[in-house]
């Protein structure tokens, strides 16, 4: 099956517009019947055209039109109807079967509960609808069923015996609508906001689960006030609901008033979540109100403007988490993830710009690119127009454009309004795929200084020839010393070859280049390790610091692995100074210590022009991790002691960077003592953090068998507890045994692969363990490849997403290269494949 693809360039508004929508449900888990009745009328800005609602698998029971019945044309994909030149009442009865739908898009049941995911186009599934984000209108529903707790978007209006009425006012489009119905028990707290409105809060969970909502009902606290005292932005309902639902193909959904959260992101005690669950579900709690307005008041104007709510709306989660946690830190782990996620995407076959110029499904497009990336692209702009530039410019975003269906160039004109710069150029970061290369030489005589940049974007598909565009380049000079001589200084790239010059110096500075990294671009400059210890050592700027550190370890990785170098004593020394030195933030010593991940190191070999070998890079890795552990043997077990965290455990950023650490050391000792330590703060520990980094620390050295055993019997009754369970024994399986480890795993009574959250615990976390999945013989493709497959049958969205495991193919060797490409084949061949799986497979062998 071949598909179409939709173009931006397209776009035409709706010749239909919606004042008013009501929707009655009654509902039924065989036979849910939606009785629509939709007042339209003709789009003024448009010439009069045909009438054409979206709507897949529906039984159309009844239509009408100002009450006289009609009878539409039907096909796959909506319905057709002659319909009056003016403003008419549609009115239809459908029939769905929300026990039958497996792909939990539209109307679905999880666990007895009814459930809705409308975004992007699942609201097609639920009635017939012009299913598109520029059609925004206020929203009436009501509910009947009988269990106990009926919930929908807005304020609560009514409610009886089995049915309940709600109201929002604020015009949405049809993906923001929601409705919950089951056997629900909510916890509840009210927030005051700044002018003085009461509004009511209720995290919704399945009975037994209410302890486990207190740190989310917090965050979402702390979210509302940072948005009003940041960015002066109010809630504007009397309700703010939360539902915690098993089965969900996303991490949340920002439903108007109504949020729906994977249970994953919601849930936590301290016995079963750990420290980066805990900031997880305080950025994503974050993440979901946020859109309030940047997403919900104003909207998308069609889905290839995508990042103009998520990019912005990460960028703001990750401004909140900074503020509540450490920026510093923030920065370094944003950054860790845009380079595994978003480069490596950008890297291979499926980069596509910020805003892509063409789709088949849109759910292959909520990419680490038009989240991460947007972010970063926002972060350049606020650096290019400074603070006060930036605050400017969203406030008049907000004013002009609330009740808005908007655009990128709206969000740009925005900033050249608020601050008359031209952003012709940077437009370029929206429409252009890859990440430049910077590469960077410098020169110094008569104390001057330059420095001189060229940037180069490879080769994207579908782009061949890239412009230059507006790189901000955050500087700092040192000097030999180690005294900073120029603080903190913004070069703005424009040109593809651009110098910048440094009068008056006394002597060659060492330069600080792409501080707080203040562009997502690869820097490439021949530097000495004298040189990256000295600003590990120096370096005023954290992340900096942190990135010599880093590139310092890739280098002695890579002589380690194309010329068997053994590992140097300057990264190890410089190590040791730094795990040892009490003056820093633990978590950032943590942050330094570990080495960069298996899938990174793959990428840097090819960038240095070496095929990869996932085995090779895994057990280097080993031999330098063993090496390090020998080398900081007399500190280990001092930083051991001296981060454990005294009293109750508390999920904060201050004692959670002390654990961070501590959990360090432990992995090292753990190579030193064949996991003594380890097996008993296993068996000693009081909260998951601990409970499971000495249990990872275990399966890292290939121990662990009884506490494998031991934490499935403590936790068989706790399902996100489990998906750690299968995620670590996946994630961390010796190469050569993973595949069969997986097989084992995947017979087991509890792998209930139809759940999103337990699939990605077990294929998900195994493709993550390059050696593991990269085995020479294939194994783990063919594996993969059989699992998508079948997933795809009963949920496409989540199988497509998954297929990215596939898309680092054109790194490796000739070999690998044949079976990735041949799993692909397979995939692609397969009777009955979905849109989402077949567009992925095409875009990933570059069809
Ligand atoms: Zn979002």
């Amino acid at each position: 099956m071949t598909a179409e693809p939709i173009l931006l360039s397209d776009y035409a508004p709706p010749v239909w517009l919606v004042d008013q929508v009501s929707l009655t449900f009654r509902l039924s888990p065989g036979a849910t019947r939606v009785l629509s009745e939709i007042s339209f009328r003709p789009n003024p800005d448009r010439a009069p055209g045909a009438f054409r609602l979206d709507g897949e698998g529906l039984r159309l029971i009844a239509a009408a039109i100002d009450g006289a019945a009609v009878s539409p044309v039907i096909d796959a994909s909506g319905l057709r109807c002659d319909v009056p030149d003016r403003p008419f009442v549609w009115t239809a009865e459908v029939e769905i079967a929300p026990e039958k739908n497996t792909a939990l898009e539209g109307l679905y049941m999880s666990n007895h509960m009814y459930c809705t995911q409308c975004e992007a186009e699942g609201f097609r599934k639920i009635t017939f609808y012009p299913d598109r984000p520029d059609v925004m209108a206020p929203f009436a529903v009501r509910i009947e069923s009988d269990l106990p707790v009926l919930l929908s978007n807005g304020n609560p209006v009514a409610a009886g015996d089995g049915w309940a009425e709600w109201h929002d006012p604020w015009p949405k489009p049809a993906y923001l609508f929601a409705l919950v119905a089951g056997d629900l028990v909510a916890v509840s707290d009210d927030f005051t906001t700044a002018s003085g409105k009461q509004v009511k809060l209720n995290i919704w969970v399945r009975p037994g689960d209410q302890d486990k909502c207190d740190y989310a009902l917090d965050a979402l606290k702390r979210s509302m006030k940072w948005d009003e005292d940041s960015y002066g932005r109010e809630y504007d309902l009397d309700v703010f609901n939360i539902v915690a639902v098993d089965d969900f193909n996303m991490g949340a959904m920002e439903n108007k008033g109504l949020n729906i959260f994977n249970s994953k992101y919601v849930l936590a005690s301290p016995q079963t979540a750990t420290d980066d669950d805990f900031a997880r579900i305080e950025a994503i709690i974050a993440h979901e109100y946020f859109h309030n307005w940047t997403g919900n008041r104003i909207t998308c104007r069609d889905w290839f403007q995508l990042c103009l709510k998520e990019g912005l709306t990460v960028f703001r989660d990750q401004q909140f988490s900074g503020d509540m946690r450490s920026h510093a830190v923030k920065r370094i782990e944003d950054v860790l993830m845009l380079r595994a996620r978003q480069f490596r995407e950008d890297n291979g076959p499926l980069a596509h710009p910020v805003r892509p110029e063409a789709y088949v499904e849109i759910n292959n497009f909520y990419t680490a690119t038009v989240y991460e990336k947007g972010a970063e692209v926002i972060g350049m702009l606020k650096r290019l127009v400074g603070d006060d530039g930036y605050k400017a410019a969203l406030d008049l975003y907000f004013t002009r454009h609330d009740g808005d269906a908007a655009t990128i160039e709206d969000w740009l004109t925005v900033f050249q309004d608020a601050t008359g710069r031209d952003l012709t150029q940077f437009k370029r970061w929206y429409s252009q795929a890859g990440t430049p290369r910077l590469t960077v030489t410098d020169d110094f005589s008569n104390g001057r200084y330059t420095l001189s940049f060229e940037q180069k974007t490879p080769k994207t598909p579908g782009q061949d020839d890239k412009l230059p565009q507006v790189i901000p380049i955050a500087v700092g000079l040192l000097n030999p010393n180690g005294d900073e001589i120029v603080p903190t200084t913004v070069l703005e790239m424009t040109e593809a070859r651009q110098s910048f010059t440094f009068d008056g110096l006394a002597a060659r500075p060492v330069p600080s280049i792409l501080r707080g990294f203040s562009a997502p671009v690869i820097v490439q400059r021949d530097s000495t390790a004298q040189e990256r210890a000295f600003l590990l050592a120096h370096d005023t700027d954290p992340f900096n610091k942190w990135e010599a550190g880093r590139a310092l370890a890739k280098d002695v990785l890579i002589r380690m692995i194309s010329e068997g170098a053994a590992p140097s004593a300057g990264l190890l020394d410089a190590l040791h100074r730094v795990a040892g030195d009490d003056s820093l933030d633990p978590a950032f010593r943590a942050l330094v210590l570990r080495l960069p991940s298996e899938d990174d190191m793959a990428q840097s070999l090819v960038d240095s022009g070496l095929t990869p070998d996932p085995g090779t890079i895994h057990a280097t890795t080993r031999m330098l991790k063993t090496a390090i552990a020998r080398h900081l043997s007399d500190l280990l077990p001092r930083l051991y002691a001296d981060m454990a965290c005294p009293g109750p455990y508390r999920p904060d950023a201050g004692d959670a960077g002390r654990r961070a650490l501590r959990h360090s050391a432990l992995a090292y000792l753990s190579r030193l003592d064949a996991g003594a330590q380890a097996t008993a703060q296993y068996a000693a520990a009081d909260n998951m953090t601990d409970q499971l980094g000495a249990f990872a620390c275990l399966l890292e050295i290939g121990a662990g068998a009884a506490e494998t055993r031991a934490f499935y019997d403590q936790w068989a009754d706790d399902r996100l507890v489990l998906d750690k369970w299968f995620a670590l024994q996946a994630g961390l399986a010796a190469p050569e045994r993973a595949a069969s480890t997986v097989k084992t795993l995947a017979k087991h009574p509890d792998f209930d692969w139809k759940n999103p959250n337990r699939f990605r615990s077990l294929i998900g976390a195994f493709a993550t363990n390059a050696a593991g999945f990269h085995t020479p013989d294939g194994a783990g493709y063919d594996l993969v490849a059989d699992w998508l497959i079948r997933l795809d049958g009963v949920n496409p969205q989540t199988a497509a997403r998954m297929s990215t495991a596939f898309e680092t193919w054109p790194r490796y060797d000739a070999d690998r290269q044949d079976m990735m490409r041949a799993a692909l084949s397979r995939i692609r061949a397969h009777p009955g494949l979905s849109r989402d799986l077949g567009e992925m497979a095409d875009r990933l062998m570059g069809a």
